[in-house]
């Protein structure tokens, strides 16, 4: 049987008068790639900021790695968080820090009592494994807007998590990079067997990586399945729509 990483049930989430989320239902198994599609200001940012506790639901439940998270104390929260790698959409690198220090930093951080050579080992490792070896003493700025982005998932999956949440991870990139992109999203759960969200309104970025797609439409999810399943059979005007506006 398929082992459900998250399970949301009837989330809602209000800003004021500002209805986002209206009674979300969301799984996401092991070991797949879950897109989450939805034009821009649907709560697709306000949903993985609630997964990582960084906003609160108003109601409803949801469970990360089998832990309800709003019912976490602060400790159990950065626990969890370790075990989740959080892509955001502005993917900052530290401009004044080389490749290896920005990948150095997030196991300065976390893991306690690693020796110089355990670090190397395991920035030259991850930095090998998205093709950027030969980076590892450039700045930033000398490198392209993929390669920071390739540097950016790198530097999260440093800390090995269970779970990987990228939100809009092609967005401003050129269709080449983005294609690169999609291709280390899927080499990802191959090679470190996490489970995947990828938020996007690119559905050339939905094809690629998704094996399971899920459309936020006015706080609800509006169809679930395979890209095929949601888009060359839709009923829905809405989705519809979706589908030319970006074909
Ligand atoms: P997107 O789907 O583009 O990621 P968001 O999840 O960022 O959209 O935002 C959904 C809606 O919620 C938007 O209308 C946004 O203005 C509003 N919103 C998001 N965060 C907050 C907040 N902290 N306070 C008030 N409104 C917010
Ligand atoms: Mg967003």
């Amino acid at each position: 049987m398929e082992k459900t990483v998250v399970e949301i049930r009837n989330l809602t989430k209000s800003f004021g008068d500002l209805d986002v989320l209206k009674g979300v239902n969301m799984d996401l198994y092991k070991g797949e790639n879950l897109v989450v599609l939805g034009k821009s200001g649907s709560g697709k940012s306000v949903l993985i900021k609630i997964m990582v506790g960084l906003l609160t639901q108003d109601e409803g439940t949801l469970k990360v790695l089998g832990h309800e998270v709003k019912e976490l104390n602060s400790r159990e929260l950065n626990r969890l968080r370790l075990k989740i790698g959080f892509s955001f959409q502005a993917s900052a690198l530290y401009d004044s820090m080389t490749v290896r220090e920005n990948l150095e930093f997030p196991l300065v951080r976390n893991v306690k009592n690693l020796s110089k050579g355990e670090k190397d080992k395991m920035v030259e490792e991850v930095l090998d494994g998205v093709g950027l070896a030969q980076t590892i003493n450039q700045m930033p700025s000398e490198l392209s807007g993929g390669q920071r982005k390739r540097i950016g998932i790198a530097r999260t999956l440093i800390l090995k998590p269970e779970i990987m949440l990228y939100d809009e991870p092609t967005a401003g990139l050129d269709p080449i990079t983005c294609r690169d992109i999609n291709n280390l999203i899927n080499q990802v759960n191959e090679e470190y067997h996490t489970s995947s969200i990828i938020i996007t309104h690119d559905l050339t970025c939905a094809k690629e990586t998704g094996d399971r797609m899920t459309v936020l439409l006015e706080g609800v999810f509006g169809a679930t399945g395979r890209f095929d399943e949601v888009f060359e059979h839709a009923s829905d005007q809405r989705i519809k729509s979706f589908y030319d506006y970006n074909f």
